[in-house]
């Protein structure tokens, strides 16, 4: 595979339902999405690779009082990715007022959404949550 990614790659995979990340070829970290350097090591030698659409939420937060342009409250979650990488989203599909502990190690799909543009940026493609009932 091609070594490099850049961020409209990145773009066009997520619109795809498809998730590309880097693997530091020296510490052989996953970063998701594209970065410059690696954050583990600060190699800037990558391998670009498929990453899995599935992942089991870290951490998470509520935010109740948000940026201009979005509507709270809602969920934001850190992800941690087959292979390593963590990722940063937002929990579709359950009521954020309904969020307590024991999402934590709970497994989500990742899914693409498109954010529409503000004020402050264009529209971007990012990555979603979605539980996974068991
Ligand atoms: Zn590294």
């Amino acid at each position: 595979m091609e070594s490099k990614l850049t961020f409209k790659q990145y773009q066009n995979s997520l619109q795809e339902n498809r998730f590309l990340g880097l693997e530091c070829k020296n510490c052989r970290v996953y970063t998701i999405p594209p970065q410059a350097v690696c954050r583990s090591c600060g190699s800037q030698e990558f391998i670009q690779r498929q990453v899995s659409n599935k992942g089991i939420i870290k951490t998470f937060t509520v935010i109740r009082i948000a940026a201009d342009g979005f509507k709270p409250p809602f969920i934001v979650a850190m992800v941690e990715m087959g292979q390593g990488a963590y990722l940063m989203g937002n929990i579709v599909g359950i009521e954020p007022d309904s969020a307590n502990m024991e999402l934590i190690g709970k497994k989500v799909e990742i899914k693409a959404k498109l954010v529409k543009g503000d004020l402050y940026s264009k529209d971007i493609w990012t990555p979603v949550f979605e539980m996974i009932s068991v």
